[in-house]
């Protein structure tokens, strides 16, 4: 997987807030209290980002200055504030309103039980958070902060899997601020839902979007070398079932040595650039022999985010998706709404691309294989087939509806095709959408929601509310709860809100 921007680096600042009213005896245990919960935290959570214990928060200058600290520390992505005791929070005010990092308040309490027989008003003014949390939350409200408010024992698995999701949600709004996506061609011609304002994008989300010369790509191709080619190969043999006439010897073995070295040329170009993802279009191939399939299949395997058709806001989308679910089971892919079985009350979608499904949705070893193509006119590109494993899953968009932009997600089953689809010559993954299929497909068509999508079985719904917080973006979600009486209010909603609030840049 390629690692996200920051990684290795990147920190979440524990903070805990308590005053000075207290004492400094009091203040002392508060600390230490604050290093068992995160020394703890750290140990059990299984965090995907470093978890950094911060000095207790007494006073206005002290909240002002570590809020400056985080906005201008490369590492720190993100702050999880608790107010151990009471914290007056006119003091937090100043902090709070610079602050530009994402924020969780984690509504805890060192102890899980109350002490029935030795509670005393000592006991009581140390464990504090069901008031001091409450005065902290107030100001967060007051200033419209956005940020994520997670209650319970910092030791219970729902609270602990809660924070792991917000983190992963923070480090994938960190990656997004150095994102790079490159383009090989435009948008396909004349489609609407794939075009939209780069540059609003790029003020609202951070990522960059910007077109490179097929001619910079080809040079790329050209300088493989055979070695790195006959290498590549010997990778492709050994992880996947190979059709036979690819193999040596075969009569097609000359595409297969041609889809390596668009590979190492694609991948290459990537690597020197620094980039997170990519578009390619099959209107613009100029200079190259197929429709790259195994390639971009491959590179989405190792966390690049792509987009087909010029679709840099899928490209994006799937890039941080990935890091949301990187290190959790199952698969994350760019994907299509294709094709629909409409038995009544059975319903079934089934999601594909010409060529470009990611191999981490796969149910079984993929085999490589060779099919024409029947638009592009380039020579037949060589491609990964699968059928992807069931499980839950979403299926998320990114919209630009031209005054603002909206995530959509839509929850879904993955399920096995009743029958072996044996002619079907790409990897291809069979939903059921939550809740119903009528009230799924009306929602997202009734929310502009397009035919692109990044279905992940690895990121949650709840993840991408976390997402949507931190960006400051709306998030419609369809699930097992939705109906479209609900949805179509929100949709109006969202659209009288839009029309109050100031233009984007
Ligand atoms: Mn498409």
């Amino acid at each position: 997987m390629k690692a996200p921007n920051n990684q290795a680096k990147a920190e979440l600042w524990f903070v805990p807030g308590s005053q000075h009213l207290y004492g400094d005896e009091v203040l002392r245990q508060v600390a230490r209290n604050a290093e068992t919960i995160v020394a703890g935290l750290s140990r059990e959570c299984g965090l995907s980002v470093r978890l950094v214990c911060k000095p207790v928060m007494t006073g206005a200058e002290a909240i002002a200055e570590l809020c400056r600290a985080a906005n201008a520390g490369e590492q720190c992505i993100g702050l999880v504030c608790w107010m151990h005791t009471f914290s007056p929070a006119k003091m937090w005010i100043a902090g709070l309103s610079g602050l530009r990092k994402p924020l969780a308040h984690l509504h805890t309490q060192l102890e899980r039980e109350i002490p029935w027989s030795s509670i005393d008003m000592d006991y009581m003014n140390l464990h504090q958070s069901a008031h001091g949390d409450r005065e902290f939350g107030h100001i967060c409200a007051r200033l419209g902060i956005g940020r994520k408010v997670i209650v319970g024992h910092w030791r219970d698995a729902r609270v602990q899997r809660e924070l792991d999701d917000w983190a992963r949600a923070a480090l994938a709004w960190s990656d997004m601020q150095t994102g790079r996506i490159a383009r090989f061609g435009d948008n396909m011609r004349d489609v609407a839902v794939t075009e939209g304002d780069k540059v609003a994008a790029q003020a609202r989300f951070g990522f960059s979007v910007n077109g490179y010369g097929m001619g910079d790509l080809v040079a790329c191709i050209e300088t493989a070398s055979q070695q790195q080619v006959d290498a590549l190969i010997a990778t492709y043999e050994a992880d996947y079932e190979v059709a036979p006439s690819l193999r040596k010897g075969g009569a097609r073995r000359g595409a297969l040595l041609d889809a390596a070295r668009i590979e190492l040329g694609l991948r290459s170009f990537l690597e020197s650039g620094g980039f997170t993802g990519f578009t390619d279009t099959f209107e613009n191939l100029n200079g190259l022999a197929q429709l790259p399939g195994i390639a971009v299949q491959r590179l989405m395997a190792d966390g690049y985010g792509f987009g087909a058709e010029g679709d840099w806001k899928t490209a994006a989308l799937v890039r941080a998706m990935k890091i949301m679910g990187a290190g959790r089971a199952g698969g994350v892919s760019f994907m299509e709404d294709y094709t629909y079985h409409l038995e009544p009350g059975r319903e079934m979608v089934l999601g594909a691309h010409m060529l470009e499904v990611c191999p981490t949705l796969a149910s079984h070893k993929p085999t490589i294989e060779i099919h024409p193509l029947a638009i592009g006119g380039k020579a037949d590109p060589v491609r990964l087939r699968f059928e992807a494993a069931p499980g839950p899953a979403v299926n998320a968009a990114l919209v630009d509806l031209g005054d603002r932009f909206r995530l959509l997600a839509n929850e879904v089953e993955l399920i096995a095709p009743p029958k072996p689809l044996e002619k079907l010559p790409v990897g291809a993954a069979l939903w059921r959408p939550q809740p119903d299929f009528p009230t799924a497909a009306g929602a997202w068509i009734l929310a502009g929601g397009p035919h692109h999508t990044c279905l992940s079985l690895a990121s949650s719904t709840a993840q991408l509310e976390d997402f949507a917080e931190i960006a400051g973006v709306e998030l419609i979600t369809i699930d097992a709860g939705t109906r479209l009486r609900d949805i179509r209010a929100a949709l109006r909603m969202s659209r009288a809100a839009s029309s109050l609030s100031e233009r984007r840049r």
